[in-house]
């Protein structure tokens, strides 16, 4: 597949990776880009009210905020992500007439990126060579007139990205319930999917069960298939304190990440003047895919440690009082093959056994994980093995332990709880209808591989994206963009432009809303919205910003006038009343969404508050039998024929899902281009390769090839039979029909892939 920039991209291999993460460096960086987008005053009005308790929360990932805030409250990558929606650039009319959907269809994703916020809603007729603007009105109708022309109100498809606030989310799935259909895909469907799944079944509810306090009251924390120094850079505070008070830190990972190994932090004179704070006391560089086998292997070696001196390692009066299934796991784990367990994880038994030590000795035992446990056929599974090795050990329901999955969208998790799945429980169904007055649909609706395969085979006509970039943050680019192309309207609610807005139905529409950042007044006077970070603090985000257009709306206002616009009247759907007044529609939600009584009120807090976790605060757990599940996982991986390497798809440093803010990745030592493949030294000899060879990238498949162009090889020290390169790129190779069992989640950390010279045409 051929992709828009793949010839002039120019990427260079300046070094190996660094070996510390964050510093001056980082301050400098996000200086650099913050003025470059803001300007001076702008910089420092916008930063300095960044994630402030009367400010405006980070659009960025979900990492939690202390109690005691500093002045600059934020990372590196958050004043990043910042600055690109508080930037003074603008895609307005004249820019849309000046540059045609085919000159943009040929712009890179980086400079699309760069074009500013769009200022009017904007409308692509069918057949038109430009986007040519439309009033609010006209864009409503436009939408509802499609939906009603669908057979069935299943013919829509209602995506929701991360950065959608609680109050526009439970408004948007109540839109589309109210509708008819639970067509309501979300980003989480491509990450965390696997770990609300495992962690449902296990412990009762699909979040993670620790607060920031206890990561810094751990005394071990292991840190799997997750890159914090670029993708939750708050956490290395949070590490920093743990290790400060002597906790012992594990970090899993194919690569050798830097913000796994020191920190830097630029806000104390060790991070500035001195060599910062040591993170990893181990690094164990399993191969891609290698988590499930090594945490079976750890368990194993836990219960041969237990066996060796009853009652040190396992916690037996939790295990015979609240869980269930030890005998089985036990069978399990004396039945496991040790040369596939080796061979599978790429470690030894003794790098194994190290971690098995720290772990049995610890009291308080955190593991914190993200992609590169969840993208994967196995994830569910590989999530239920770390839970067992946490409830070997009795580790969940006290201080400083438990599960930790890191949510990279700043409200990803928020907007699950406010109802956008498309397999809502009846319970919140039924709430749905006691509470508004009309019946919900029941019929599980289309995730996000699933919405792709109806828009390919045109059962759905009309896709409704709220935020987010669906055309390139999904598997299979070549598959999405003929599927989107497919429809007869595609809608984006957006701030900036993105490839989605170049990969249209036959119709396309541009509705641009209000940045996190931005003062958001209606009717009822200036509103704040809720964001749930990873840690279940659900707090307010005030914007602070004049709006970067008088045209732009709100997300919520955007859901109430769609559905004013949609919707014949229902008594209980009082859609103009919450757009003027969210607090009004946050009532509602504190019918419906448990844990959020007194919501309004609760909010007013400073910090606002943590909604409940039965397994944190009472150590209970909702499951059918009120136990905590131990779980047999039989050993799989991904199995790499000859000549074939293991890739990993993943973020550069220089980018926030699919935006990328520029072309470095300083961590790494690559500059100036994204277009790269990371492989160990040893693989390319083997390969016939070297660094600087150019190679295309060909996926394997079911007999099935896929293939990105123009890659720069990088040597560089991943485990062996493992690759890493950037997504969106080559989420081209990730196959529509590869998904995780349990999750449906594209398995985009473990593509077969083959290099092939790059022949140019
Ligand atoms: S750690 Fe995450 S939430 Fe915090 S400032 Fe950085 S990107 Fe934003």
């Amino acid at each position: 597949m051929k992709q828009p920039g793949q010839e002039e991209d120019r990427a260079e291999h300046t070094g190996p990776p660094k070996e510390w993460a964050a510093g001056i460096p980082g301050v400098a960086v996000a200086m650099e880009l913050s003025l470059r987008q803001m300007g001076p005053a702008r910089t420092a009005r916008t930063l300095l009210r960044l994630n402030q308790v009367h400010g405006f929360d980070c659009p960025g990932c979900a990492w939690p905020d202390p109690q005691d805030r500093a002045v600059a409250e934020f990372c590196e990558n958050g004043a990043k992500a910042v600055a690109e929606e508080a930037t003074t650039a603008r895609a307005d009319p004249t820019f849309f007439a000046r540059h045609s959907l085919a000159d943009l269809a040929e712009r890179t994703d980086h400079w699309l990126g760069k074009t500013g916020r769009i200022t009017h809603p904007m409308h692509l007729a069918p057949g038109a060579s430009h986007y040519a603007p439309i009033t609010w009105e006209a864009a409503f109708a436009l939408i509802a007139e499609e939906l009603h022309a669908l057979e069935t109100p299943d013919g829509a498809i209602f995506y929701t990205s991360g950065r959608t606030s609680n109050e526009a989310a439970f408004a948007y799935q109540l839109f589309a319930r109210a509708l008819g259909t639970n067509n309501l895909p979300d980003c989480s469907n491509m990450c965390h999917e696997a770990s609300g799944a495992a962690l449902t079944e296990v412990i009762g509810i699909g979040k993670g069960s620790v607060s920031l306090e206890d990561v810094e009251q751990a005394d071990t924390i292991l840190v799997v298939g997750q890159n914090p120094g670029t993708n939750h850079p708050r956490m290395l505070t949070a590490l920093e304190t743990a290790k400060r008070a002597g906790a012992r830190i594990v970090a899993v990972n194919p690569l050798p990440e830097a913000g796994l190994m020191r920190f830097k932090n630029p806000q104390k004179p060790s991070g500035v003047v001195g060599r910062g704070t040591p993170l990893a006391d181990l690094f164990l560089q399993v191969r891609v895919n290698g988590d499930l086998p090594l945490f079976k292997a750890l368990n194993k070696r836990l219960l041969d440690a237990e066996r060796g001196a009853p009652g040190t390692v396992f916690d037996r009066a939790f295990l015979e009082e609240q869980c269930v299934g030890l005998p089985e796991l036990e069978a399990e784990l004396d039945a496991l093959d040790w040369p596939a367990v080796e061979a599978a994880s790429g470690l030894t038994r003794a790098e194994i056994d190290q971690a098995r030590d720290l772990i049995a000795g610890g009291e308080r035992v955190i593991v914190c994980w993200a992609m590169g446990l969840t993208q994967h056929k196995n994830s569910v599974a590989t999530i239920r093995e770390i839970a067992n090795t946490l409830l070997l050990t009795g580790n969940i329901g006290k201080p400083g332990a438990g599960v930790c999955p890191v949510r990279g969208h700043s409200n990803v998790q928020g907007d699950r709880t406010m109802g956008i799945w498309e397999q809502m429980d009846d319970a919140f169904l039924d709430r749905l209808r006691d509470v508004f007055g009309f019946e919900p649909p029941r019929e599980h609706g289309h995730d996000t591989v699933a919405a792709i395969r109806a828009m390919r085979d045109g059962t759905a006509h009309v896709f409704v994206g709220m935020g987010g970039n669906f055309a390139t943050a999904t598997p299979d680019t070549e598959a999405v963009f003929a599927a989107l192309q497919r429809t007869r309207l595609t809608v984006q609610v957006s701030t900036k432009l993105n490839r989605s807005h170049v990969v249209t139905g036959e119709q396309a529409l541009i509705l641009p809303c209000l940045g996190r950042t931005e003062r958001d007044e209606q009717a009822g006077g200036e509103q704040v919205v809720t964001v749930e970070d990873s840690m279940m603090d659900v707090h307010a985000s005030r914007g602070r910003l004049a709006p970067a257009s008088p045209h732009l709306k709100s997300e919520t206002a955007i859901v109430c006038g769609l559905a004013r616009a949609a919707l014949a009247p229902v008594d209980g759907l009082r859609w103009q009343a919450w757009e003027d007044d969210y607090s009004m529609l946050r009532d509602r939600i504190a019918e419906v969404v448990p844990g959020f009584e007194d919501f309004n009120a609760r909010i007013e807090q400073p910090g606002g508050f943590t909604l409940p976790h039965p397994p944190r605060d009472t150590r209970t757990f909702a499951t059918p039998d009120q136990k905590a599940h131990l779980s047999v996982n039989p050993l799989t991986s991904v199995a790499v024929p000859p000549g074939r390497l293991l890739l990993q798809t993943l973020r550069s440093h220089d980018q926030y899902n699919t935006t990328i803010y520029a072309l470095n990745d300083r961590y790494r030592g690559i500059k100036a281009g994204r277009r790269v493949v990371m492989v160990a030294p040893e693989d390319l000899a083997a390969l016939g390769h070297a660094d600087g060879d150019v190679v295309d990238l060909v996926g394997e498949h079911d007999g099935v090839e896929r293939r990105c162009e123009r890659f720069r090889v990088v040597s560089y020290p991943t485990a062996r039979g493992c690759a890493a390169a950037y997504y969106p790129e080559t989420n081209a190779l990730v196959p529509l029909d590869s998904v995780g069992e349990g999750s449906g989640t594209p398995t985009s950390k473990s593509i077969v892939i083959r290099l092939e010279p790059h022949a140019e045409r």
